[in-house]
């Protein structure tokens, strides 16, 4: 079977009765409102606010297949499973059903829909610790389906809890998280490879067991003194759809999937060298194969390799597929991936990176001494990989310690992993803070400039950060100061009358009847979210959106700022603000 065929039919099996669940859109790889990460790495993080209690106007059911990103392992991608790029099938209950329906559906999908053979799946469910019960429901339900209890496996906090923060502990207050269930399916032919422990169990690495779904209970939300139980339990399930289809098809290697099989074709018809013969030009051709698929679905999103956040991201994964390809090839040019992907700021890059590279292989004869710190210079400005540089090294007669340069490497990646990890826990209280209130404030600003500049003022876009917002609209001419200081007038007088933030949910007949402004309506389904700011009778601004809001203006606490004002293309401007308290 293929990646679109089981997609398919799981995205029937939820929509049908008596599943009944929404198809909801999937969202784009970088989240507008979102700051707390780079890229869309699951198909609940959209949800976030819906998860929390907002209601979503589709209802509580909802099903999608959403195109994730995950970047933190880059440096692990080049075995059999692990991708940058992928696509989540999810499934979801806001406060709706729970365990004893989640569980047998999956199952069924599993087993019954996709054939596979229940005595190759395992299970696990969460062990308990001393806050939280062992998860003895779940167990009870996957026993009932038939599954032998040899086949279920009872994990702690580290694999089997769930929060986007990680283990209880680790959960700052207002995050939400709850046990999981995970399901794995166990390859025909695979043996248990000591190197990774004496016994095998499915969270094993050797290969043996892949997982290939979870389903998250999320039953908790940490207060400042402990965790308190939701009042609505929701249900989070993901699936990797190419580790679904590998399971299928009882192949362990997603890159034998033929959404990598035209890539890969390429890679061996540029090198001569064929997939699957050596573990290293395999592993090689893994990598660009995987960062050359995740790196043309960020430029199809119209992003381009630069040197910050998403860009950079962009960046590394062409840089290291170039690498890889003078690996494999001895030399590699933009036109030799110009038969990989005809897309031109990766082609660019390609062409630029690989004359430095060139030019960093001069650089490396003229090193006096090739030590630690030098090799992680070279690995992080070049991009040269730790074996290019010991073979250059022996080739000058330097010994050089690979253990050095483990250690400078392992020194930049806990800088970067806490970077990252602060982004991210920051973010969730963030929903509920200084995101939530910007968010609020291009409804404001939006309102505004329609009254300061004329009706023609539409939105065009918005990026907020825990910062400032950012957000375009059209218009002919740059702003002069009198029209943005009315616009900062307009909108902190409302402030200052702390005036309601309201919603109600109707067709978008009914909401552009309202006089609501709708830009982006494509995102919603047939009943869409109406916010109003003001009264009834008389509002300053009326908005289809899904965003999170506060719920009086009085919240944002202080007095909003343009900070600067640009052009962002032709009959488009660009305004930053900032809320000053
Ligand atoms: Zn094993
Ligand atoms: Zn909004």
């Amino acid at each position: 079977m293929t990646t679109d065929e089981i997609k398919k039919k799981y995205l029937d099996f939820f929509t049908s009765s008596p599943r009944d669940h929404k198809q909801i859109p999937s969202a784009s790889l970088v989240l507008e409102n979102d700051p707390t990460t780079l890229f869309t790495s699951a198909g609940m993080q959209p949800l976030v606010p819906y998860l929390l209690g907002e209601p979503h106007p589709l209802g509580k059911r909802l099903v999608n297949s959403q195109p994730s990103i995950r970047t933190q392992d880059i440096e692990e991608i080049g075995d059999s499973r692990h991708t940058t790029y992928f696509e989540m099938l999810g499934n979801w209950s806001l406060g709706d059903y729970f365990k004893k329906e989640q569980i047998p559906w999956i199952w069924e999908f599993l087993t019954e829909v996709l054939a596979l053979p229940p005595k190759k799946l395992y299970v696990s469910v969460f062990a308990g610790n001393g806050d939280v019960p062992r998860d003895e429901e779940s167990y009870k339900i996957w026993r009932k389906l038939g599954v032998a209890s040899d086949h279920i496996f009872a994990y702690g906090e580290d694999k089997n809890w769930w929060s986007r923060a990680g283990t209880p502990a680790q959960m700052p207050a207002g995050e939400i998280g709850g046990p999981t269930s995970e399901i794995f399916y166990e390859f025909t032919g695979v043996a248990h490879n000591k190197k990774f422990g004496n016994e095998c169990h499915p969270n094993c690495d050797c290969g043996r067991f892949m997982e290939i779904g979870n389903s998250v209970f999320m039953v908790y939300k940490k207060t400042n003194r402990a965790l308190e139980e939701l009042p609505n339990k929701n249900v989070d399930f993901g699936g990797g759809l190419e580790r679904i289809t590998a399971a299928v098809n009882d192949d362990p290697d997603i890159f034998h999937l033929p959404v990598f099989g035209e890539i890969v074709k390429h890679i061996e018809d540029l090198s001569g060298k064929k997939y699957g013969k050596s573990e290293k030009e395999t592993q090689a051709m893994r990598i660009v194969a995987d960062h050359m698929r995740a790196a043309v679905a960020m430029a199809q999103e119209g992003l381009e390799p630069s040197n910050k956040l998403q860009g950079y991201i962009m960046r590394r994964l062409i840089r290291r597929s170039v690498v890889k390809m003078n690996t494999l090839m001895g030399k590699t040019t933009a036109t030799d991936f110009g038969k990989i992907t005809q897309t031109k700021p990766i082609l660019n890059e390609v062409d630029r990176f690989s004359k430095t590279l060139q030019k960093g292989l001069r650089e490396f004869e003229k090193l006096p001494k090739v030590d630690g710190e030098a090799a992680f210079n070279l690995y992080q400005t070049y991009g040269f990989p730790l074996e290019l540089t010991l073979e250059l090294a022996h080739e000058k007669g330097q010994k050089l310690d690979p253990k050095d340069f483990k250690e400078a490497f392992k020194k930049h990646q806990e800088m970067s992993r806490t970077q990252s990890a602060g982004k991210f826990k920051g973010g969730l209280a963030d929903v509920g803070g200084e995101t939530t209130k910007l968010h609020t404030v291009t409804h404001l600003l939006h309102a505004a400039l329609r009254r300061v500049l004329g009706n023609h003022v539409s939105q065009k876009g918005s990026n907020i950060t825990a910062s400032r917002l950012r957000f375009d609209f059209t218009h002919h001419s740059p702003l002069t100061s009198e029209e943005i200081q009315k616009v900062e007038n307009l909108i902190n007088d409302q402030i200052k009358k702390s005036l309601p933030v309201s919603y109600a949910m109707m067709s978008l007949k009914e909401a552009k009847a309202a006089g609501a402004l709708a830009f982006f309506t494509e995102r919603y389904g047939d009943k869409v979210k109406v916010y109003t700011i003001g009264d009834d009778d008389s509002w300053f601004s009326r908005e289809v959106c899904g965003g999170p809001h506060v719920t009086n203006l009085s919240e944002i606490k202080g007095r909003v700022k343009i900070t600067k004002e640009k052009s962002a293309s032709a009959g488009v401007r660009r305004v930053y603000a900032k809320i000053i308290t």
